[in-house]
């Protein structure tokens, strides 16, 4: 690649993360495509958690808009006792051995989200699971933001982030443990349906120094290819302990708002940092 083109590929509006009402976006995946449109998003990714029920029709909406589109997914993974995800970015969404691991993976989340109903309520926050399921525009994707959610339509907590402070995350009362799939799993099945698989938001994972360099080591060997280094969910530090990590690894960079929605999302589609400019980007091989 000329020094030119590399130019041009940076300076490309990437957004390769986020989700739609398919999962626990707030945004119909048609109004995803045009929040982006309206936002200068040149190249998207939508990205629903163990979902890709929402890509036909953004993918038919991003067409008439103009809008290059990547199908894509994000994938949970139980990893040295931690959630990690693993966005997958163009596959082919009907791949069937895909959609398979996927239907396995949101197999486990009806009875997750009633174990969690239930440690709700054994704190006194009763019917938690009839009021997330209200916030599920999907119900087969009952997400813990949809409990946050309701939590504070009742009132109980002022914002989301509070909710997960309190009940939520790892340690607190609502947080029930899960077995998601396997990371060569998830990495495998990407890769079986023509994807490129990206390691999530990393620095928001809580794992020691050597358990981080295990999961870069496994994912590798697994043939995972890239690394979200700027992401909506990394302050710029942790952008560039990750660019350290791309450069040190070889691997692609992605750029990623993981939007949700307006009041819950500290950055809009499109609206990320710029890649640091010695990194290869991901979408060198979506484009
Ligand atoms: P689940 O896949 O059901 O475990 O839900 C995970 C989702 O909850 C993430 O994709 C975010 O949308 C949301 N989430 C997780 N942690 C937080 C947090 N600390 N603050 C706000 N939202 C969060
Ligand atoms: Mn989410
Ligand atoms: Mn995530
Ligand atoms: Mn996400």
């Amino acid at each position: 690649m000329t020094p030119t083109t590399a130019v041009a590929l940076h300076a490309i509006n990437a957004d390769l993360h986020c989700h739609s009402t398919v999962s626990d976006g707030w945004l119909e995946p048609g109004e995803v495509v045009r929040r982006a449109v309206a936002n200068g998003v040149e190249l998207l990714a939508l990205t629903d958690h163990d979902e890709v029920g929402g890509l036909d029709i953004a993918a038919e909406v991003a067409a008439s808009l103009g809008l290059r589109f990547v199908s894509g997914v994000e994938i949970s993974v139980s990893f040295a006792g931690e959630t990690i995800h693993i966005v997958g970015l163009g596959i082919d969404h009907r791949h069937p051995g895909l959609l398979v691991g996927l239907e396995q993976v949101r197999s486990g989340r009806d009875e997750r989200a009633t174990r969690i109903g239930e440690a709700l309520a054994a704190v006194g926050i009763h019917d938690a699971l009839q009021g997330a399921r209200r916030f599920a525009r999907n119900p087969a994707l009952v997400s813990r933001a949809h409990f946050a959610r309701h939590l504070v339509a009742s009132g109980l907590m002022p914002d989301v982030k509070t909710v997960f402070e309190h009940y939520l995350a790892r340690g607190k009362p609502g947080f029930v443990e899960h077995e998601w799939a396997a990371l060569e799993d998830a990495v495998g099945w990407i890769r079986a349906a023509g994807g490129i698989a990206v390691v999530a938001h990393p620095a928001r994972y809580r794992l020691s120094t050597a358990d981080m360099a295990r999961l870069f080591d496994r994912f590798i060997a697994a043939g995972g290819e890239a690394v979200e280094v700027v992401s909506g969910a990394h302050s710029d530090d942790e952008m560039r302990r990750f660019a350290t990590v791309a450069r040190q690894r070889g691997l692609l960079a992605s750029r990623a708002s993981d939007f949700h929605g307006e009041n819950e999302s500290a950055v809009d589609l499109g609206r990320c940092n710029p890649l640091p400019p010695d990194l290869t980007p991901v979408w060198s091989r979506l484009i």
